[in-house]
């Protein structure tokens, strides 16, 4: 043995910790194990991609910001995106490698204005309550800005693995639709809306099962003004998407009630009228006396 506890794989360095049973980690029968396994990225893989960064704003020291950050977002998403299921996030190294890059832009910024102060206002600007984004300034329209590891963090004991021979092609349909998004059996919108809800009924809440008949509806109708694009669709229960219809017919009759009195009162309005004994009279054009017409 090399001395150094755990082992590196492709990446990821794992090792077993010795921790308090009620940290511990437990079997399948549920027995205290007395330790932990933390899966973190390697310190060799840490700094390669420090060593990457530099290079890249090293190469932009005369460019624009937005450039900067165009090649620096896919590489920092990139690499989270690897380490996704792993305990970085838990360590603390997503934040550490926030910091590490911070300092280079600190200095990239320093480098261009002379001071520190005017780098700060010129290129860290406060997004939503975030108050240093890394971003360009382009008034109100939407800021370029820089990712950071911290804003994809995750841990290992957040994903749950897939058990003993389970594989999508074996028939859980919905199951496999909520947990990738994506099903080959499946319609990828319908698999897509089954994992932005993860896999539950918006009408009655309840999740769905194998074998349910899965709707796709409207948020807002579309007789409603409601458009016919991702963000204003759900997915319902048959039976559900009978109710939810029910309650929008009713919206819409509503409606196209309002039209249509608002449409009589504009063609009233053309008319000189008047109430005689509760009933509505319109003077008549020809002989203009007070016998008018009719309408109910
Ligand atoms: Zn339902």
């Amino acid at each position: 043995m090399d001395g150094i506890a755990g082992f590196d794989f492709l990446g990821h360095h794992i090792q077993q910790f010795s921790t308090s049973k009620y940290k511990s980690a437990r079997n399948a029968h549920g027995t205290i194990l007395g330790f932990k396994t933390l899966i973190t990225p390697t310190k060799d893989a840490c700094k390669r991609h420090q060593i990457k960064i530099k290079e890249v704003v090293k190469k932009h020291k005369y460019s624009h910001q937005a450039l900067l950050i165009e090649e620096l977002n896919p590489i920092i998403r990139g690499w989270v995106n690897y380490y996704s299921n792993t305990d970085a996030a838990t360590v603390g190294e997503l934040s550490r490698q926030d910091y590490l890059l911070y300092q280079k832009l600190r200095a990239w910024g320093r480098h261009r204005c002379g001071n520190l102060v005017d780098a700060r206002k010129k290129y860290w600007i406060k997004i939503g309550n975030k108050n240093w984004v890394f971003a360009t300034r382009q008034g109100n329209a939407n800021p370029l800005r820089l990712l950071s590891h911290t804003e994809f963090g995750s841990s290992s004991t957040k994903y749950v693995k897939v058990r003993g021979e389970d594989s999508p092609f074996n028939g859980k349909l919905v199951y496999w639709s909520t947990r990738m998004g994506i099903s080959p059996d499946m319609p990828s919108r319908k698999a897509s809306l089954l994992k932005r809800q993860k896999g539950v009924c918006l009408w009655c809440c309840l999740h769905f099962r194998e074998g349910d008949i899965l709707e796709e509806d409207h948020v807002l109708a579309r007789a409603l003004g409601g458009k016919d694009i991702y963000n204003n669709l759900q997915l319902l229960h048959a039976h559900c998407h009978d109710a939810k219809t029910a309650l929008d017919l009713s919206y819409i009759r509503d409606n196209s009630l309002k039209e249509h009195l608002k449409q009589v009162n504009k063609e009233l309005n053309k008319y000189n009228w008047f109430w005689k004994d509760d009933i509505l009279c319109i003077h008549g054009k020809s002989n203009g006396s007070d016998k008018g017409r009719y309408i109910e």
